[in-house]
């Protein structure tokens, strides 16, 4: 038989189990990435993510080629491409790896339908994670909603089985090349309707070479990721989520390693781990609760925390561009809202403290912050944002409880003491000292003179008051504290 298979969101040869049961199953294996006209249209013209997964696909193609086989690259809606390529080459069936968000779901039951119609089976395969869907309950049968016990039962089901490669180059020869009039280079970015942006600049590696460059990095200090992953003036995360989002590094690999080294003793590789395992849950929790975030509009885990009544209307406005645009007049928030929107990446600890800001120091709805990572996150992973974001609005299924509230000062004396990132990230302030480089507003004028900082002029004085905006929150939230 001859099978066509569809890469999505794992694109990479090695350890693909898609495209290790397509290979398995047919003599011959044509492999196809389409760039979905219904996902990038909507989207701005510049678009690091697109170029990270275009770039990826040069090398992706490359590996195929030579295997003996390459990619068909195709702009289009891609659940009519599928079904037309499907019979354009004749294919008994179309394999892919199973993409549990809402949309991805829906498009690939229209898909099926499709192919269906025309006779062609289509099969698809757990790869984005270690465990999925209904593979980790509880006793009784119910998923789990609180991350610990999850946890436990997760390690206690994992095995070697779980965490093997599937060996595809021994499967290779199955890899078929493009026939003709479908073979062709992959489109430049222009060709897709995007620009260039800065990716190139930044250091992240794309394909899977990136991926391993980058892990390899990442190993020879895994063990100190425990000391050092809160603290975002430091080398101490892996950065490898945007990897983990399209797939150029396989799940199975990086968890087979960090489980391997936990059992050793590395508690670096333990902590790891975990944060791997909360990437699981959260994936469960989306598969379990679509409502969390289906259709567009994020709805709260918690259902009674959307009675909430977030601050709106033009003042409202103002403050969530101060926030998108890092002048909040907080250091720490305005540094970070800076990283994300240079590099498309931000650090986990500033995440959080920039999400916390949002809803309750701003009092701002927590979609609106949802949707702003949505749009510039390089790793943006729907679970894991929308699970990141109800955390820090304490609507979430394991979050943050309500009454509590992140100082952005203290954050920032804690985990940035030095202020290394801030003065990377917001160089006027470069020059202040250490204690008043958290609060710029409580300095001295003669050290504010000294140091080139004209509050107001050339950095924000504070939106909000964060004592005040404290109690503001506390009589918000007390809507949710009446129905418990
Ligand atoms: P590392 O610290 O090296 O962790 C390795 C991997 O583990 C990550 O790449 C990620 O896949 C997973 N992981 C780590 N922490 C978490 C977590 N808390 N929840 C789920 N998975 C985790 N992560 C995303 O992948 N995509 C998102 O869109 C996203 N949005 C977030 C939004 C908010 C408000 C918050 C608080 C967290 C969010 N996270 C998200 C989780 C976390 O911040 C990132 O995974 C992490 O910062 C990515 O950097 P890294 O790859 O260097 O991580």
């Amino acid at each position: 038989p001859k099978g066509l298979m569809w890469f999505r969101r794992d694109l990479r040869v090695d350890d693909n189990a898609a495209l290790y049961q397509a290979l398995r199953a047919c003599r011959q294996v044509v492999c196809v990435f389409v760039f979905d006209r219904a996902i990038l249209d909507p989207l701005p013209r510049i678009d690091r993510r697109v170029e990270f997964i275009r770039e990826s696909l040069v090398e992706l193609d490359a590996e195929l080629r030579a295997l003996g086989g390459g990619l068909v690259v195709r702009h289009a809606v891609a659940e009519d491409e599928i079904a037309l390529l499907a019979r354009q080459l004749d294919v008994q069936a179309v394999f892919a790896n199973r993409d549990d968000e809402p949309a991805a779901l829906a498009r690939d039951a229209r898909v099926l339908g499709a192919l269906a119609n025309a006779g062609v089976a289509f099969h698809s395969y757990k790869d984005q994670t270690i465990f999925e869907r209904d593979e980790v309950l509880t006793q009784t049968g119910q998923p789990y909603s609180v991350f610990t016990p999850y946890k436990r039962a997760w390690l206690a089901k994992v095995d070697a089985f779980h965490l093997k490669p599937y060996p595809v180059r021994r499967h290779a020869d199955a890899l078929a090349p493009p026939p003709d009039p479908l073979r062709a280079p992959v489109p430049a970015l222009a060709d897709i309707g995007f620009e260039k942006s800065n990716l190139s600049e930044l250091d992240i590696p794309t394909g899977s070479q990136g991926g391993a460059a980058l892990f390899d990095d990442f190993f020879q200090r895994i063990d100190r990721y425990d000391a050092a992953r809160d603290y975002p003036s430091v080398r101490g995360p892996s950065y490898l989520g945007v990897h983990l989002r399209f797939g150029t590094v396989s799940i199975r690999q990086l968890a087979g390693v960090a489980h391997q080294l936990s059992l050793q003793g590395d508690a670096g590789a333990a902590t790891w781990l975990s944060e791997l395992i909360w990437r699981d849950f959260y994936f469960q929790i989306l598969a379990h609760h679509p409502h969390v975030a289906e259709g567009g509009e994020s709805r709260s885990f918690k259902p009674e925390y959307d009675r909430i009544q977030w601050h709106h209307g033009k003042h409202a406005d103002q403050l969530f561009d101060a926030w998108c645009q890092g002048k909040t007049g907080y250091p720490l928030v305005d540094a970070a809202m800076a990283q994300i929107n240079q590099t498309g990446y931000m650090h986990n600890r500033l995440r959080m403290v920039v999400a916390s800001f949002l809803c309750k120091d701003l009092g701002l709805d927590w979609r609106r912050g949802e949707r702003y990572f949505a749009l510039h996150l390089n790793d943006f992973e729907l679970a894991s944002n929308n699970g990141g974001w109800q955390w820090a609005s304490s609507s979430g299924c394991d979050a943050q409880p309500y009454f509590r509230i992140f100082n952005p000062t203290t954050q920032s004396e804690r985990f940035d003491p030095e202020g290394k990132f801030i003065r990377r990230y917001l160089p006027q302030l470069a020059k202040l000292s250490n204690a008043a480089i958290h609060a710029p507003w409580t300095a001295s004028p003669v050290e504010l003179v000294a140091a080139g900082v004209e509050l107001g002029r050339n950095y924000p004085k504070p939106v909000v008051d964060h004592a005040e905006a404290r109690e503001r929150t506390l009589q918000r939230y007390a809507v949710v504290k009446a129905q418990a």
